[in-house]
Formats: structure tokens, sequence, C-alpha cells
């Protein structure tokens, strides 16, 4: 089936995308090829000057990544869709694309910590100029731009204090400035968010989290226009930040189920929020599907639900620093695992302060409101109830 706008998204996740073999396969193939054979030289030369459409060699194109390409692209409602081997290589791959030295990017204080490292530190060793701003403040954007910026970078919600930022707003501003708008749509996905219809340009998927659903592989998204993701796809093929066949058959089927997870997903997580907000020794509770968040009717707007991920402040026992008091919370439980990683089917529990976010210095932290106490639940798919009796207080 190729893509029809007319299919509800779940029918999307299940059915666009996918091509069969002449074998009549129901599920998509593997194609676990490096290169693809030609019926004689003329063909090859006429693949090669890209007069005739097909696959060449695996760096480049391969079916099973098509497949997924294109799946992800009618989710996303995106013309194209450039697939790479991690997240942190999509992001790399949309500057490469798109920005060249002395151009310059505004993005978010309160982007994914590598995403800090890599524009902040790698970029700029290669002369690319960086602001970083407040996600929720839309005047600091504004007062950023200079006659060379290209791109503004946003999460929404923000990783770990789900801050939900107007796409519409950023997207606007960003369009004065013939910029155009990233957002790392890595917490909601298509199935709760979909950035383009509210004006952003591209979109970046780390495809390790919800995509894949269940923790096996690594993988990355850029989707865009055709005319974006051209320059993309050009530093992809070259630079060969590939995602590999294997993995795109995983995250195909990781597709397939994505509504229905990141349904449970959500509905556990406020069910998890609204039982921690009523706990004593919980201080706050931090998830956009509350009335108590700061920006929920913004959230609402946006996202058809609050997403996976609750973070709170454990409130400290008399005696307990804050960190001891999120610590041993932390190590006193038996179910949810202590990881760092997040969309997984397995609920994971993260200390930020002295994980995620050690990197950055204490008073930087404070600053964006990640305090010693704080701790994130990636909210996974099992019964709600054995996760609140896992939490012991
Ligand atoms: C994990 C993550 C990334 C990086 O993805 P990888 O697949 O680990 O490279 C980027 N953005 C967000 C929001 C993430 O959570």
């Amino acid at each position: 089936m190729t893509t029809n706008k007319t299919y509800h998204p779940e029918t999307l996740g299940l059915r666009a995308g996918t091509e069969t073999t002449e074998f009549g396969e129901n599920s998509e193939a593997l194609f676990l090829n490096s290169s693809f054979k030609f019926k004689n030289s003329a063909q090859a030369a006429a693949r090669f000057g890209g007069t005739e459409p097909g696959n060449i060699y695996s760096r480049f194109t391969n079916p099973t990544v098509t497949m997924f390409q294109n799946k992800l692209a009618a989710l996303e409602g995106a013309e194209q869709c450039v697939a790479t081997s991690s997240g942190m290589s999509a992001i790399l791959a949309c500057v490469m694309g798109l920005c060249s030295t002395g151009d310059h990017v505004v993005a978010s204080r309160s982007v994914f910590g590598t995403s800090v490292q890599l524009f902040g530190n790698i970029l700029k060793r290669w002369g690319l100029e960086v602001t970083f701003v407040s996600l929720t403040n839309p005047s600091e954007w504004q007062a950023a731009i200079t006659p060379k910026t290209k791109l503004f970078f946003v999460e929404t919600p923000s990783n770990p204090l789900t801050e939900v930022c107007d796409i519409q707003v950023l997207a606007d501003i960003a369009h004065q400035a013939n910029a155009y708008l990233v957002v790392d749509n890595c917490f909601c996905t298509p199935a709760i968010q979909k950035p383009l219809d509210l004006g952003a340009d591209i979109i970046i998927h780390s495809a390790t989290k919800y995509i894949d659903g269940q923790g096996r592989c690594l993988g990355g998204a850029v989707l865009g226009s055709k005319i974006l993701m051209e320059p993309v796809y050009g530093f992809l093929r070259t630079a060969g930040v590939t995602m590999s066949a294997f993995n795109a058959w995983v995250f195909l089927k990781g597709l397939e189920t994505l509504h229905i997870r990141m349904e449970a997903h959500a509905r556990k997580a406020l069910d998890l929020a609204t039982w921690l907000e009523a706990q004593p020794q919980v201080a706050r509770v931090y998830y956009p599907g509350l009335t108590s968040h700061p920006q929920h009717a913004l959230a609402m707007k946006q996202q058809l639900s609050g997403g996976g991920i609750v973070s709170f402040e454990v409130q400290p026992k008399s005696g307990q620093t804050k960190q001891e008091a999120a610590w041993a919370l932390i190590d006193s439980t038996e179910l949810i695992s202590i990881t760092a990683n997040l969309g997984d089917a397995k609920s994971t529990i993260t200390h930020p302060a002295t994980t995620t976010h050690s990197r950055i210095t204490a008073e930087a932290r404070l600053q964006a409101g990640i305090s010693d106490n704080l701790v994130r639940i990636a909210v996974g798919l099992e019964h709600v109830d054995d996760l609140k009796a896992d939490l012991r207080f």
C-alpha cells in the first residue's frame, strides 16, 4: 500500500509503506544484503547516473529501510524520511545537510544532553554558531536571531521536566527569519504529536526509543519536505550514517503497534502521575497530562496525551540530603529497571542529576530546574499497580 491520507493513523502504522515481493509475504521482508545486481552495464550506468530509479548499495538505499522511511513519513505526514543509524546521527545529518560554517543555530537549553554536546562542542569546532535559549520563552528565540540563523532546534516535551513549547509560535518566529524549525519528536512520536501539522519544518527521531518500543535497536530519522531532505540524504549516503536493514525491519514491527503502545504508555503514566501527586513523600510531579502542569492547556492542544514520561521530586526524610532521598527510592525498586533509556515496554527509572545531566555544572542544573531529588520514570507497559507497589518511599 502506498500512503493514503484517508486512512487513520493506526491503519497507516500497519499498512503504509509496505511493499510485497513476488513471494507474497504478509510481513515486510528483511533485505540483509549490501549491494544490488544490475542486468547489464547499461543498467548499472543508468542507476549510478540517476536516470533509472532503483537500489545500488545499502549505504544509499535498501528496500527494508525504504519501507521503514515510507511508513514513518506517512505517520508524520512528511514528504520524505531519511533513516539514520541513531538519533544522534539524525541530528548530525540534519545539520550537516542544511548548514555550513558560519551558520547559526538557536537551540533550546533543555534538549537531550548529547544534543547539547553535539551543538555546543563538536559542531562549534567546525564553525557552527550556537545560541542556547529557554524552551518556553519565545522572546529569547526572537532576540537570538542573527542574519546567519538557519535552524531552531527544540524538543517538546523536554527531558526530564516535560516543559512544553508552542510549536506554531516558534515556527512563525523562525519563518520570519527565513530559518527552519526542527522538532525532536522522540518523546511523543506521531501517535501523540505531529509537529509538521503545527508548523514545524523538520522532525528528528531517535527510533531507539518508542519507535522500537522494546529496547532492542539503535536508529534515527530526519523528516521533512523533499527539498529539505535532499541535502540531508546527500550527507547520509556519503558519510554513511545509514540505518541497518535489520534495525529497520525491527522498527517496522515497532511502528505497527506504535499507536496502541503510546495509548497504553500515556494511560499508565497519567495514572502513576496522579497517584504520585497524592503521595506525601512526593514534593512535586512533572507530567503534561496533569492539570497542575504549568502548560497543561498548551500540551493538550498540541498532543493527544501527556505521553509516557513522568518526573517527580522526592521529599527528603529528616537527615537525608536530596540526592540520598532520590537514590534511596531508586535503589529500593525491584521491578523497575535502573537505566537511562526510555521508550521501552519495561519501565525505567533514572536520577537525572547524576546520570543524564551530570555533565552540566550544578549551577546550570539548578538553573534548569533539575534538582538533586528529581527522579524520572519512563512508564512502561507493566500493570500500573505493580509500578506503584515498587515505589517504596
Ligand atoms: C535518545 C535521544 C536522542 C538520541 O538518540 P540515540 O538513538 O540514542 O542516538 C535524541 N533525542 C532525544 C530526545 C532522545 O531521547
